[in-house]
C-alpha cells in the first residue's frame, strides 16, 4: 500500500492568547479577535501578519492586498501614480503630492469570490487609486482571507493589463513589453456597507 506523504497540521490556536482561531472554508490567514492580529502559516509555524483598516462607511469588511509597483513598457519605465494615471489615460484629478507617491495595485484576498468580481475590483481600485484613510482597531467583521501574498503577487500583471484602455490593448507589440514588478504587499480591510447578498462601498461605487 502506498504510504501517503507526513501531513504538518498547525493547530489554529492563537499563539499570543491560546483563543481557537476561526478557521471558515478557504481561509489561508486567520485573524483572533481577542488580540486583534492576523496569523499566517507558514511552514511549522503561524507568523503574524499586519492588517491596516481602512477608515470608511459599513460594517463588514474585505480584505485586499496592496502592492507598490513599477511597469517597464516600451515607452519606458513608469514608477509613480502620475505617470501610472497618464500610461491608463485616467484624467480625474490627482492631488499634486500624490504625483510622485508609487502607484498600488489592489488585489483583492477575501476567500470565494468569483474570478469576474475579482477582477472587476482589482481594475477598478487600481485604476482610480483612492486616497486612503487609516483607523486605529480592528474589524469585528472581517471576510475570510481566502488568498495569501504570492497568490496575489501572481495576479499583479492581469490586473495591470485590465486597467490600460482598449487603444493600449490592441496595440500588442506594446502590450508584449509590458513588464510589472511589485514590492512586499500589504493586506488591508476596507469596509463595505451589506446590501442584501451584495456588498456595497458607496462611495468608489463597488458592488461585489
Ligand atoms: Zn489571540
Amino acid at each position: 500500500m502506498a504510504r501517503e506523504p507526513d501531513l504538518r497540521v498547525i493547530p489554529l490556536i492563537c499563539p499570543d492568547c491560546g483563543a481557537r482561531l476561526p478557521a471558515e472554508e478557504g481561509s489561508v490567514i486567520f485573524p483572533c479577535g481577542e488580540c486583534a492580529l492576523l496569523w499566517e502559516p507558514r511552514e511549522e509555524a503561524l507568523v503574524r501578519r499586519e492588517l491596516r483598516l481602512l477608515a470608511g462607511e459599513g460594517s463588514v469588511h474585505v480584505s485586499f492586498w496592496l502592492f507598490p509597483f513599477r511597469v517597464t513598457t516600451a515607452g519606458g519605465e513608469v514608477t509613480t501614480l502620475g505617470e501610472y494615471r497618464r500610461l491608463t489615460g485616467n484624467s480625474n484629478r490627482l492631488e499634486p503630492e500624490r504625483q510622485g507617491m508609487p502607484p498600488l495595485l489592489f488585489i483583492p484576498a477575501v476567500a470565494g469570490m468569483p474570478p469576474h468580481l475579482l477582477l472587476r475590483a482589482g481594475r477598478l481600485l487600481t485604476l482610480r487609486s483612492p486616497v486612503l484613510t487609516s483607523r486605529r482597531g480592528f474589524p469585528s467583521r472581517l471576510m475570510a482571507i481566502g488568498r495569501g501574498e504570492r497568490d496575489a503577487a501572481l495576479m499583479a500583471q492581469t490586473i495591470l493589463l485590465a486597467t490600460l484602455g482598449p487603444e493600449r490593448l490592441r496595440n500588442l507589440s506594446f502590450l508584449r513589453s509590458v513588464k510589472v514588478t511589485v514590492g512586499e504587499g500589504g493586506l488591508c480591510a476596507i469596509p463595505f456597507l451589506e446590501r442584501g447578498e451584495r456588498l456595497l462601498h458607496g462611495e468608489w461605487s463597488l458592488e461585489i
